[in-house]
């Protein structure tokens, strides 16, 4: 086989790796756009590549690893006669972001994996792994041909509330020839690899003390949605998710999650802007959510509101209404997010609505050292780093790292 990493090897967030085997089959991994971080879209970028969005396709398959827009937001550039594989539940929340937040974006995925083996050509099996990261059902992939095996990492970390999972998951996976691993941690020191346990107990602890608590995360990390609810329901708040949320967390048919449909106190807000959306979206997306919308789910003045920047209308209307009065933000996010202007100007304005409060608490979506340290149970002969701005400092925690620059052909 031959490895290239067409981008990645020194940037977090879309990378671009591309598999031949010796038959000459090819397969790329994960098809993201350029971030600072995931989650957010800085720009909208089409990287041209010669037989996978232009051209005579070159690419039997493209596969995905998770619904974060470093990985997946260039699908749909792909050529039409090139398969995708997305997992089932990861293309249901990407299909949702995309609808809430690109402007009802083209889907073109054809095809979809789940805990199954894809085989490409008779000649590449790709197994994925389903993995803890702060991006539901994120997988690992196993690649195997001519007798060799490559362990994708994509995003991934141990701290979250699948991570119990994760030292069985490499033990299933076994020895491997190579790997490709994110390295997200070696470039962010001032990141926090708090469990997701002890963040729930911080959040009880705050959720205490406040009786109007606004949180402002992404809608994407189940994890966290499933912490801030246990926290509200042992406070006694209402847990008020905000319409996408709610569309996010109802569409994961997963009834231990805290959605409207499933949990009596888990309700929706709708804001007036939604109003003016077409009929068709409406129709699909809001009109389900209108009987869980109640006013009485903020009425007591005890709850829970998962925010967005652009909700600033609907906190002034409840201030005006008289409903914040004991009041903190808790801010989930990374830290750098801080820096957007959109941001920086929301934390400025919700103050003027009494709430002044604004409590950090979030860790980390991606391994930290502790964990990427595992991976030298598999035994790799070659490990690359990608998804990192630090690559040389992979060395100093996994055996036989190899310091490779995008586009540059390693063989196995
Ligand atoms: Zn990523
Ligand atoms: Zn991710």
């Amino acid at each position: 086989m031959e490895v290239r990493i067409i981008k990645g090897t020194n940037q977090i967030g879309g990378c671009i790796t591309e598999i031949t085997s010796n038959k000459g089959t090819k397969i790329i991994i994960d098809f993201g756009e350029d971030l600072p971080d995931d989650n957010v879209i800085t720009k909208k970028e089409n990287p041209n590549i010669d037989g996978l969005t232009i051209g005579k396709k070159k690419y039997d398959a493209v596969f995905i690893t998770h619904s974060h827009g470093d990985h997946i937001g260039l699908i749909n550039y792909i050529l039409d006669d090139i398969p995708v594989y997305v997992e089932p539940v990861s293309k249901r929340i990407y299909k949702l972001l995309s609808v809430f937040t690109y402007k009802n974006m083209r889907l073109k995925t054809k095809n979809m994996f789940f805990k199954e083996k894809i085989l490409v050509n008779n000649d590449i099996v790709v197994t994925p792994y389903i993995v803890d990261h702060s991006s539901y059902n994120s997988a690992m992939l196993l690649i195997e041909a001519d007798g060799k095996r490559i362990l994708h990492t994509g995003d991934f970390r141990s701290h979250g509330l699948k991570g119990d999972e994760f030292i069985p998951t490499l033990k299933e996976i076994n020895n491997v020839d190579m790997i490709i691993t994110e390295g997200t941690c070696l470039s962010k020191d001032e990141e926090k690899f708090e469990t997701e346990e002890h963040l729930q107990e911080r959040a009880l602890e705050i959720f205490k003390k406040y009786d109007q608590i606004f949180i402002l995360q992404s809608s994407t990390n189940i994890d966290r949605i499933k912490s801030f609810y246990e926290a509200s329901k042992a406070t006694a708040k209402n847990f008020i998710e905000d319409i996408f949320t709610a569309n996010i967390t109802s569409s994961l048919n997963n009834p231990s999650l805290p959605n409207p449909i499933d949990y009596s106190d888990v309700y929706v807000w709708i804001p007036t802007k939604y109003k003016k959306k077409s009929f068709k979206f409406k129709k699909k997306y809001v009109l389900p959510f209108y009987k869980y919308s109640k006013q009485k789910s903020y009425e007591n003045n005890k709850y829970v509101l998962m925010v967005k920047t652009t909700m600033l209308e609907a906190i002034e209307k409840l201030y005006d209404k008289n409903h914040i009065k004991n009041a903190c933000l808790i801010y989930s996010m990374w830290n750098g997010y801080k820096e957007n202007e959109d941001m920086k100007s929301f934390l400025e304005e919700i103050k003027k609505f009494g709430i002044n409060d604004i409590i950090d608490l979030h860790t980390s979506g991606h391994a930290s050292k502790k964990t990427i340290e595992l991976l030298n149970s598999l035994n790799a002969k070659k490990v690359i780093p990608i998804h990192t701005t630090n690559k040389e400092a992979l060395k100093d925690i996994l055996n036989n790292v190899i310091i490779v620059d995008d586009k540059e052909v390693i063989k196995l």
